[in-house]
């Protein structure tokens, strides 16, 4: 088994504590990972504060071919990385439409090299006789960074881009259950970087505490659940630290009577299932107008039973594991209890047998609103199909949730669907599709599911402080 060792300063450090990492689909330990202590996190935190005044300084233009260069490394060691997002997290490298492993390295290099090519231009907002005044963004100085176990490069990239390109240094901490690829990513941006200027620190969610409480951590960027988001914020107060909380979704969409079911449901399903459901902005709860319903489950369970579902290494396999245990258990539970209510399950159901959290692909009709399923983001492979027959109900039940993370209306008639999207309380809302990302269009959730905004000139600044400079004259 390789060792894998944290990244300090440039160097890698050892610890004394390790912790196992498994493959969800074999539940075998393959790789032991290093469990850091807080002194450690401190080392890190403090390394990172003595690279932030040259890092900082560096020339706007030479951050930005740093970043570049970070994504053609990424890219030149993109099959290794795939193979590692495999074992750790389950994915297949291909996957069902080509939206596996490879297509998460294939996300990590965009969204790498759009960042690279930012500006946060000095802004002049008055030049008079009386005075100049222009609006500076400057970094902010130490960014610890926390993501969670579903993308585990995609989002750490999401993270670090952002913030070494603004000019703050950068401390990271992966999920525990997926820490081996985003080791073995930073290692390789270490081999660029100044010393310092990116650093990871490996180990559970007290690491995670500890960096949220930090009092020499100056914003903290999180991607994960809406529970440990409202620790985060409780925590981050010490210092008065920024936060970017990215969290959960429960993202409604309503198919109006209009839509054309057989173009529509391959894409529909497509989003739900998104990496095995387990996507934040995945489309997790449908709504369809009762006219299309029947042909609309019926087009569902059609592909949902020809999809294969498998230890992701295997070629051919659409859909790997579910992550970790703990998920699995909680959508095995989630399954239960909609059956229990009655609801009818058109395919799936009941875990996969034997070694591995397997779960098949699931697709449940007449499901009433307050089942868990419904009520709460399962983030597995289960889609409940919910009947409407008035659009303003249908838009009351979608809206009814503390999630705000993403939201679609499907039509024919796009001007309708647009008026109806406009009305969803999301973050993001889309006519004919969903959880359609891209590093250009500002991303983030409203209501418990974030804070804050990531991608695009908007995800940008907010790893920056604003300076007014007032130049009298006269
Ligand atoms: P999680 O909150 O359990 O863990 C995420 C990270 O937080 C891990 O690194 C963990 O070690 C750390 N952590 C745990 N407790 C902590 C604490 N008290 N203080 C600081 N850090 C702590 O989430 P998860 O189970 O890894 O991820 C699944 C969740 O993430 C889902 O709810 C999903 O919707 C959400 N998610 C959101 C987005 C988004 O962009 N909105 C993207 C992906 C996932």
């Amino acid at each position: 088994m390789p060792a894998y060792k944290l990244i300090i300063d440039g160097k890698k450090v050892s610890t004394t504590e390790t912790f196992p990492v498994l493959n969800p689909a074999t539940e075998k330990v393959v790789a032991q990972a290093p469990k850091a202590t807080v002194e450690q996190l401190n080392e890190a935190v403090a390394a990172a504060r003595r690279a932030f005044p040259a890092w900082s300084a560096t020339p706007d233009a030479e951050r930005s071919r740093l970043v570049h260069a970070i994504a053609d490394t990424l890219e030149a060691h993109g099959e290794e990385l795939t193979k590692l997002l495999t074992l750790e997290q389950g994915k297949p490298g291909v996957g069902f439409a080509g939206m596996g492993g490879a297509f998460e390295i294939g996300g990590t290099l965009a969204w790498a090299h759009a960042t690279a090519d930012l500006e946060l231009p000095v802004e002049v907002i008055q030049d008079n006789d009386e005075a100049r005044i222009e609006v500076h963004r400057k970094p902010l100085g130490v960014i610890g960074s926390i993501t969670p176990w579903n993308f585990p490069l995609m989002i750490a990239i999401w993270h670090v881009m952002p913030a070494l390109r603004s000019g703050n240094t950068v401390v990271i901490k992966p999920s525990e259950f997926t820490p081996l690829t985003t080791l073995r990513a930073v290692e390789l941006m270490n081999e660029l970087l100044p010393p310092g200027v990116l650093n990871i620190v490996t180990g559970d969610g007290s690491l995670g505490a500890a960096m949220s409480s930090h009092p020499d951590i100056n914003k903290i960027v999180f991607t994960g659940s809406t529970a440990t988001g409202k620790k985060i914020m409780q925590s981050a107060a010490g210092n008065l630290k920024r936060i970017t909380l990215e969290l959960g979704g429960n993202d409604a969409a309503i198919v109006l009577p209009d839509t054309d079911v057989a173009a529509a449901a391959p894409k529909i399903f497509a989003t739900a299932l998104f990496n095995n459901g387990q996507t934040c902005a995945a489309l997790k709860r449908l709504y369809v107008h009762e006219d299309i319903y029947d042909e609309m489950c019926n087009a569902l369970a059609a592909i949902a039973g020809s999809v294969k579902t498998g230890d992701g290494s295997v070629e051919g396999i659409d859909f790997g594991p579910i992550q970790n245990k703990t998920q699995f258990e909680k959508v095995c539970a989630i399954a239960s209890e909609a059956k229990t209510s009655g609801a009818r399950f058109l395919t799936g159901g009941e875990p996969v047998k034997g070694a591995g959290y397997f779960f098949p692909v699931t697709i449940v009709a007449d499901i009433a609103d307050d089942t868990r399923l419904v009520a709460e983001e399962p983030f597995g492979p289960i889609l409940p199909v919910l009947k409407f027959s008035d659009v303003e109900d249908a838009l009351r039940r979608a809206n009814d949730s503390n999630n705000g993370l993403g939201g679609s209306v499907w039509s024919a008639d796009v001007a309708r669907a647009t008026a109806l999207a406009s009305r969803l309380e999301c973050g993001t809302a889309w006519v004919n599709g969903h959880a359609m990302i891209q590093p250009n269009m500002p991303f983030g959730g409203v209501k418990e599911s974030g804070m804050g905004v990531e991608f695009g000139r908007y995800g940008l600044e907010e790893y920056t402080t604003i300076q007014s400079l007032y130049i009298a004259k006269g």
